[in-house]
């Protein structure tokens, strides 16, 4: 080994004991660095933009999306078998009212009558609450009234997560068809499915949510009105907050 050599491969040595980045001998010379061209501002969104979806149908193969009147959204739940509560309806409970309806009433599902009939809020439950639209003088022909579900629960027990995740597109999709001014959810399945959420009804109620924009007001079921009648008072409450809502 010559002098050099021998000098070159100590300092190599002394270079690993220190730590020092490893040397390779005989590797390639690196590519040279290319410029890459500039990119227009209007290439790629700034961190923390999300872009809309595109304007192409992009659900072009759900028929859902493809349901344009609330008649064709009520033709698709009477043939849905989407979850376990198809196998003991009488009739889907689609919902009835104006398509042009400022006020949407959400229930949680339908009743025994309901069932029956295939009109929702029928029987007790549903002349208390015409009585309640009628003192904020909206006719019951002029709202439009649905519930979370479409069919009845067994024994009217809850909904449950998975019958409310099947069924709430078509919910979502009524809504969107008449595009409201004002959104009463009574009781707290409606509340909860509508605003994502846990809380009681109790913490929701007397103040105004949004859904997708639009003013929600949260009360109490009238069927629990009927249990419980000292929600009566708190129901009035919040049925003339929604009233205000539509006067503005
Ligand atoms: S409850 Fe809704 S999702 Fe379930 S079968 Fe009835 S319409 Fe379909």
């Amino acid at each position: 080994m010559t002098d050099a050599r021998a000098l070159a491969a100590a300092y190599l040595k002394q270079q690993r004991l220190l730590g020092g980045d490893s040397v390779v001998i005989g590797s390639p010379a690196p590519e040279p660095v290319t410029t890459l061209p500039p990119v227009s501002p209007s290439a790629h969104p700034p961190a923390g933009i999300s872009f809309d979806p595109p304007a192409s149908d992009l659900f072009a193969t759900d028929p859902l999306q493809q349901a344009h009147s609330l008649a064709d959204v009520a033709a698709l739940v009477a043939g849905c078998v989407k979850c376990k509560l198809c196998s003991g309806r009488t009739k889907t409970v689609p919902g009835e009212g104006l398509a042009t309806a400022r006020l949407v009433v959400v229930g949680e599902g339908p009743g025994k009558t309901e069932d029956e009939t295939g009109r929702p809020f029928v029987g007790r439950a549903g002349e208390l609450l015409t009585k309640i639209l009628e003192a904020i003088k909206l006719p019951r022909d002029q709202v439009f009234i649905c519930n979370v579900v479409k069919c009845r629960p067994p024994e009217n027990r809850l909904p449950q997560y998975d019958e409310i995740a099947a069924c709430v597109p078509y919910l979502h999709r009524q809504i969107e068809l008449i595009k409201p001014k004002v959104i009463l959810a009574m009781g707290g399945t409606a509340a909860q499915t509508l605003l994502s959420t846990k809380q009681s009804l109790g913490s929701l109620r007397n103040q105004v949510h949004r859904f997708r924009g639009i003013p929600l007001v949260v009360t109490y079921h009238p069927a629990a009105l009927l249990r419980n009648p000292n929600w009566k008072r708190p129901t009035w409450d919040d049925v003339r907050i929604a009233a205000r809502l539509l006067e503005n």
